[in-house]
């Protein structure tokens, strides 16, 4: 109920939270002091501790809000430090004689400045406690009854050397805060190439084996659930080896991406091709009847018939065999696969450069003819 259920403004409130119990304790002995020492003035330092702290508990109610949330500066750090600041000047002036105790609180003070200032914020307000220092050891000298002797001159050097060293370990920290969070950045940009690399075939882009087949167990478990088909096809390029043994390796891998190039543009942006290796390939065709499929399959096969490689010795051509299957349902991805394999088979045995479509009833173990579609071999 105090800290909020929202993460960000939980950790928000517990630093606003841990700074108005900190400024609580310190009035309390600035009460403390003012209820013992006859030498301060115990009404002044009344309103003193109830200003202070109910500026801060002001910010605190208004961090709470969730107001401050659209700010530049949500946890209000740069408010909350000059405020404390200026009243940790105040309570310098009036502690009398008790003010050695303020150099520790101010060290206190500017160790919240770690929680998420820059560094222009922390010489910005670095700057302002040493001009609000100097007017409360000003305004102690020139109000103060007794003359400046060694213990005024020790708490207001004690002042200068918690300033210094506080900006000082404040600017380090700031500094490895920066460092960490380049790493940081560096690691998330490594993680998501490391990701792009395990998921995806560096020479055609697509999708690798194994993404495909997360890809085809994700549609599975849809299509089981909508009830809408899905189909499967593995493409073969037909006679790839010639092409490889006849114009070299690199031809060879330019005929690939190609082919990938070609096929992804003859199917729909929801058809998933991945490359399953060497120079196989797997279509996902979600939410499509097996007549569309087929229909499909149809015009990759001519467009990839009607392709041209430029090569030196003129343009090199290619086709390719599939085999389609409906995934059946209460059949696994791997018995789907392994129907358009034999069906893909089939194609290749009845003279290559065509489509040929699974039956449904399978027929896992033989390599027995498909339907062969659109035979020109
Ligand atoms: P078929 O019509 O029966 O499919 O004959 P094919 O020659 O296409 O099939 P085969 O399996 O005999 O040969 C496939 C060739 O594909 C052999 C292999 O060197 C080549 N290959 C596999 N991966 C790559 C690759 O990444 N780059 C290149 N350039 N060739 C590859
Ligand atoms: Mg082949
Ligand atoms: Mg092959």
């Amino acid at each position: 109920m105090v800290l909020s259920t929202d993460p960000r403004r939980r950790t928000l409130m517990s630093v606003a939270l841990l700074a108005l119990v900190l400024m609580s304790a310190s009035s309390g002995v600035m009460l403390l002091v003012a209820g013992a020492s006859d030498a301060t003035n115990a009404p002044a330092v009344q309103w003193w501790a109830a200003i202070s702290v109910g500026g801060l508990a002001v910010m605190t109610a208004f961090i709470r809000s969730g107001q401050t949330a659209r700010l530049a500066d949500p946890s209000l750090t740069v408010p909350q430090m000059v405020w404390t600041i200026t009243s940790g000047a105040v309570a310098y002036v009036l502690a009398g004689e008790a003010r050695g105790i303020v150099p520790s609180v101010l060290a206190m003070i500017l160790f919240f400045g770690t929680f998420g200032l820059s560094v222009a914020e922390v010489i910005g307000i670095g700057v302002y406690a040493l001009l609000a220092f100097s007017c409360a050891v000003a305004a102690t000298t020139r109000f103060s009854t007794s003359p400046f002797g060694y213990l005024d001159t020790a708490y207001a050097l004690m002042v200068l050397i918690v300033l210094g060293g506080s900006i000082a370990l404040n600017l380090r920290i700031q500094r490895i805060r920066a460092r960490l969070s380049e790493q940081r950045q560096a690691l998330a940009q490594a993680l998501a190439v490391n990701r792009e690399l395990a998921t995806r075939d560096e020479l055609t882009g697509l999708p690798n084996r194994r993404a495909m087949q997360d890809l085809m167990d994700l549609e599975h478990r849809r299509s089981l659930r909508s009830g809408r088909p899905m189909l499967l096809a593995e493409l073969d390029i037909d006679h790839f080896k010639r092409i490889n043994d006849s114009h070299g390796h690199a031809t060879g891998d330019r005929a690939l991406q190609a082919f990938a190039g070609v096929v992804r543009a003859s199917v729909r942006d929801t058809d998933v091709l991945g490359r399953w290796g060497g120079e196989e390939f797997v279509l996902l065709l979600s939410d499509t009847q097996s007549d569309d499929a087929r229909e499909l399959l149809e015009r990759v096969r001519l467009a990839v018939a009607g392709m041209e490689i430029p090569h030196p010795s003129g343009s090199l051509h290619m086709t390719l065999s599939a085999g389609l299957a409906l995934h059946l349902p209460g059949d696994t991805v791997e018995l789907t696969l392994e129907r358009a394999d034999q069906a893909l088979y089939t194609a290749k045995s009845l003279g290559r450069n065509r489509i040929v479509v699974a039956p449904v009833s399978p027929r896992v173990g033989s390599k027995g003819p498909g339907k062969p579609l659109g035979a020109r071999a």
